[in-house]
C-alpha cells in the first residue's frame, strides 16, 4: 500500500462524540494528507462573539462580529493552530462556554457562508485533504473523492466524551449526554446546512469498533475511491 500517493478529498461528517476528530487526524497522517477541522472554525467564531459581548442568539450582531474577525486555522494533523485576530485560542475553543454557545453561532447563515468560503480556499490549496465537520459532504465539498458519515449510539458517544474530559460521576455523564443531545438536535434541525449524511456517503457506525478499526476503514475507503478515479493509490 502506498498511502502517501493518495490525492483527493475525504469528508468526515457526523455528530459529536463519535471519535471523528481523532479518526480524521490519524487518517490524514496515514494518507499523507492535510487536515481541516471545520468545527474549530465555528468554535473560534464563537470566541469572537463572546469576547465582543454579543448575545449568541442575536443573529445580526453575530454575523457582524464574525465578519470583522480574522479566523485562522492550521491544516496539519500534527499540530493544532487556531487563532482569532492573531490570538491563540486553541485551548479556549474546547471550553464549556464555547461548547454551550457554538450551535447558536453556527446556525447563522452569514457565518456559514463566510466560513464555508474560507474552508473551500483552504481545501483548494491541498492536493490531499481530510476535512471533518457536519456539512462537508452535503454542502462544502459535494464533489469530494469519498464521503464518510461517522455515527455511534448516543450512550457510546456520551461515554467516550466523558472519558476524554475525565468526567466520572453519573451526574457528570448524564449532564454531558444531555448536552450532546441538545447540540445534535440544534445541528440536525437548523434550516441552513443541517447535520445529515450526504446521499452518496458511506455510513460507518463506530459503536462497536475501536479507533484503529475506524481509521483502517476510512483509509481503505479513501484509497479505493482515489483508485477508482484513476489516482495512483
Ligand atoms: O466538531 P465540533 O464539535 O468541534 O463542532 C462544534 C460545533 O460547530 C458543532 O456542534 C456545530 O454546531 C458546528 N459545526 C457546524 N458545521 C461544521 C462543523 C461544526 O455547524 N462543518
Amino acid at each position: 500500500m502506498s498511502a502517501a500517493r493518495f490525492a483527493g478529498q475525504v469528508t468526515l461528517d457526523g455528530p459529536s462524540g463519535t471519535g471523528k476528530s481523532s479518526v480524521a487526524r490519524a487518517a490524514a497522517t496515514r494518507l499523507g494528507a492535510a487536515y481541516l477541522d471545520t468545527g474549530a472554525m465555528y468554535r473560534a467564531a464563537t470566541v469572537a462573539v463572546l469576547d465582543a459581548g454579543v448575545d449568541p442568539e442575536d443573529a445580526e450582531a453575530v454575523a457582524r462580529v464574525v465578519a470583522a474577525a480574522r479566523i485562522e486555522v492550521g491544516t496539519t494533523a500534527a499540530t493544532e493552530r487556531v487563532e482569532v485576530d492573531g490570538t491563540d485560542v486553541a485551548e479556549r475553543i474546547r471550553g464549556a462556554e464555547v461548547t454551550r454557545n457554538v450551535s447558536a453561532v453556527s446556525a447563522v447563515p452569514a457565518v456559514r457562508r463566510q466560513l464555508v468560503d474560507q474552508q473551500r480556499d483552504l481545501v483548494a490549496a491541498a492536493d490531499a485533504v481530510v476535512v471533518e465537520g457536519r456539512d462537508i459532504g452535503t454542502v462544502v465539498l459535494p464533489g469530494a473523492t469519498v464521503k464518510i458519515y461517522l455515527t455511534a449510539a448516543p450512550e457510546a458517544r456520551a461515554q467516550r466524551r466523558a472519558a476524554q474530559l475525565g468526567l466520572t460521576t453519573p451526574e457528570e455523564v448524564a449532564a454531558l449526554a444531555a448536552d450532546l443531545r441538545r447540540r445534535d438536535e440544534c445541528d440536525s434541525s437548523r434550516a441552513d446546512s443541517p447535520l445529515r449524511p450526504a446521499a452518496d456517503a458511506v455510513v460507518v457506525d463506530s459503536t462497536d469498533l475501536d479507533r484503529e478499526a475506524v481509521v483502517d476503514r476510512v483509509v481503505d475507503l479513501a484509497l479505493a475511491a482515489a483508485g477508482a478515479r484513476g489516482v495512483d493509490a
